[in-house]
């Protein structure tokens, strides 16, 4: 008899990023497949007949009603919303749908480890692949990082990784069955997407689905409540904490597991206590698929020691006059922006930028570290949310209208000694393309007015 995986038919819908991905993982498993788009490009056609494996079928141009056949599996592009008329189509026509992250963990035969939490997924994804590869592990980040786990896949199947790290979001979780991790850490939870997962005990059973395996290995922020800890025991558990006491934390001074010293703190080049933070539980993550000893190995203090996240994150793009600016538009909650002040530091010494896209989120979370801001320059969709806030905590803010506006008058409200920071609280796209077109742009301003300040003090000398 056949493998019936060989004979099942599948179906790929929507070819974008992740779309093509699972197009090549499915070419590369030598199944047979078909490809399903609402447009059609020359340049899809051209990626379709790219593929090492031809598609039994295109279905470019799909409009709703048109004639499909069954597919036991349809791996279905998050572009397909609910509602959507063709989505309703191939939910009738699917014996299973699945994401791309879903069909692509399938397939790659490895054990993985996966990384959830309301910040610092990236970071931490990226700063645990490079802890896995110093400890001699063939490990590479993926899932949103520009490589798709579907090509992780590939290069898992073709023998060139051993061990995927893989960022999953509250979003992706809540559409797939449990997953399977050989290790995975939820590392926080703060109040974010609660318009989409409609409370907070939703929004935590969406992260602690990553923990649903009984067989994996657990690495917890050992803040986060008993209350939102939805997930049954795992195979082992292994806490962290920079602030309480954990496995792997904070003592005397330096990032230690279970009280013995890994690296001195103010070795890292990450700086803020979020980053002592994400630091800690990519230990544990080592610890849990290599062993604890390998915590330990020289090479593995030296990358954390190296290690610097991406743009977008606290970045310290400029000094000018006296003033540092700071670029943190990827804080797109307050529970990032707190990061941020705590990392700055100081007594109201911060020009804040605040305002973006309203995600139904609780700003007073940002009482504990309000005490460092001079001053808020308040814009976009959620502005009037925040200045109500900010005008029941007796905080000066300066409403403005457009992005340039608010940058301008952030710089000018700056004196020598404070930082100019940009950390949103709220997401981009009322604005913007996306976190990174806010970051970009309030750089090249902030260039542009700290010139203009800067040229208009020597005239004035
Ligand atoms: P994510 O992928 O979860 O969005 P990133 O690593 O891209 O996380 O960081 C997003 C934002 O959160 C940045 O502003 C960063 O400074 C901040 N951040 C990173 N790690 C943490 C953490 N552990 N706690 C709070 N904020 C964090």
């Amino acid at each position: 008899m056949n493998d019936t995986t060989e004979r099942t038919p599948l179906l790929i819908a929507g070819c974008g990023v992740s779309g093509r991905a699972a197009a090549r993982l499915a070419a590369r498993l030598d199944r047979p497949f078909a490809l399903l788009d609402e447009q059609d490009t020359p340049s899809l056609r051209e990626f379709a007949s790219s593929l090492p494996k031809r598609p039994d079928a295109l279905y470019f141009g799909f409009r709703a009603g048109a004639p499909l056949p069954r597919f036991d599996l349809t791996v279905l592009s998050p572009g397909f919303r609910a509602g959507n008329p063709v989505r309703k189509q191939l939910e009738a026509v699917s014996g299973r749908l699945a994401s791309e992250l879903e069909f692509a963990l399938e397939a790659c035969g490895k054990p993985f480890v996966g990384i959830t939490g309301t910040n610092g997924k990236t970071t931490t994804t990226e700063l645990t692949a490079e802890l896995f590869r110093a400890a001699g592990v063939r490990a590479c980040a993926c899932g949103n990082n520009g490589y798709a786990m579907s090509d992780a896949a590939i290069d898992c199947l073709d023998g060139k990784l051993d061990l995927p790290v893989v960022e999953i979001s509250s979003f992706q979780l809540e559409i797939m069955p449990v997953p399977h991790p050989a290790a995975a850490a939820v590392l926080n939870l703060a109040s974010d997407h609660i318009d989409r997962h409609g409370s907070m005990e939703a929004y935590a059973a969406a992260k602690f689905k990553l923990l649903g395996d009984p067989a994996a290995v657990q690495v917890l922020n050992a803040s986060i409540p008993d209350r939102l800890r939805l997930a049954p025991p795992g195979k082992r558990l292994y806490t962290f904490s920079a602030a309480l006491p954990a496995d792997f934390a904070v003592a005397d001074g330096a990032l230690a597991f279970r009280g013995r010293a890994v690296v001195p703190a103010d070795k890292l080049a990450l700086k803020g206590v979020h980053n002592l933070e994400n630091a800690l539980a990519s230990l544990a993550l080592l610890a849990a698929v290599r062993g604890e000893d390998a915590v330990f190995l020289p090479a593995v203090a030296d990358a954390l020691a190296k290690f610097e996240s991406g743009p977008h994150r606290l970045e310290r793009f400029l000094t000018a006059n006296g003033v540092q600016y700071i670029n943190d538009s990827k804080a797109t909650n307050p529970h990032a922006v707190n990061a941020a002040l705590e990392a700055v530091g100081g007594e109201r010494r911060v020009v804040i930028l605040l305002g973006g896209l309203d995600k139904a989120m609780d700003f007073s979370e940002l009482d504990p570290e309000l005490h460092r801001l001079k001053h808020a320059v308040v814009f976009g969709s959620c502005g009037p949310a925040i200045a109500e806030y900010l005008k029941s905590r007796a905080i000066p803010f300066t409403p403005c209208g457009t992005f340039p506006d608010a940058v301008k008058t952030a710089v000018s409200l700056a004196a020598p000694g404070d930082t100019v920071l940009l950390s949103p609280a709220t997401a981009s796209m009322d604005m913007f393309r996306d976190y990174r077109d806010r970051g970009d742009q309030f750089k090249a301003l902030c260039g542009k007015f700290a010139a203009t300040a800067n040229s208009m003090e020597q005239t004035a000398k």
